[in-house]
């Protein structure tokens, strides 16, 4: 199950695409014209956006070339084109998207290309359980355990350990947290980083004996078991 933004005009196509993919049980949002398909692409990160590129108040290429400017997410997107010509295709792939349909098409096939970014994404195919020093972290179930003893954490507590979690050992600025854990939109001067790490600490470190997150001064925040005179 994914969570998938539908921009699309046209309300014949967009509540025929929205019914099928939610019987691939798959959920689907929809945005009607190209303003407010940006402002819900940016609201939240989707698993995969699907953009009609003619669109009242800004065309799909436009909105595809904003999003990936200014929203921060990676999210695969797919573009439909009615025109099919060359340039078209090209405008939209430079502008950010992974993939396109032309109109008309086959639902099959949009849900064929819908899987290949999905997969490519990790999504859908395996439960994702990262383990490192007896931390636990399953991102199908939502939950999180150390040396056994399961911890609870908040949403955001949660996708800020699974970020630390996802790579070990690498140091991840506070921008690129905002980035992953908030939306990209964030006042970068907020200390929301230093504050969520504290309450992830209390809740994962507290009570070891060995600490796993660290602050790397000037740098940002790791996940790692030694210590080192660069950070505390
Ligand atoms: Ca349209």
């Amino acid at each position: 199950m994914a969570s998938i933004l539908l921009v699309e005009d046209e309300v014949n196509v967009s509540s025929f695409i929205k019914k099928g993919l939610e019987e691939e049980s798959h959920h689907v949002e929809v945005a009607y014209d190209g303003a407010m398909g940006l402002s819900l692409a940016c609201s939240k990160e989707y698993d995969l956006i699907i953009l009609d590129v003619v669109l009242p108040q800004m065309n799909g290429t436009e909105v595809s070339k904003r999003y990936r400017e200014n929203c921060g997410y990676t999210v695969p997107v797919i573009m439909l084109t009615a025109l099919g010509s060359t340039e078209d295709i090209v405008t939209g792939l430079e502008s950010g998207s992974d993939d396109y349909l032309v109109k008309p098409f086959v639902f099959k096939e949009l849900v064929a290309r819908i899987n290949v970014l999905l997969r490519r994404k990790g999504m859908g195919f395996t439960a994702k359980s990262y383990e490192f020093a007896g931390l636990v972290l399953n991102t199908e179930t939502k939950t999180v355990s150390r040396a056994g003893k399961n911890i609870s954490l908040t949403s955001k507590e949660f996708r800020l350990l699974e970020l630390l979690i996802s790579s070990p050992r690498r140091v991840f600025s506070r921008t690129s947290i905002l980035e992953n854990v908030w939306d990209a939109n964030f006042d970068y001067n907020t200390n929301v980083v230093e504050v969520y790490m504290n309450y992830l600490r209390n809740k994962v470190d507290k009570g070891f004996p060995v600490k796993l997150i660290h602050t790397v001064i000037g740098m940002g925040y790791v996940l790692k078991e030694d210590d080192d005179e660069n950070t505390k």
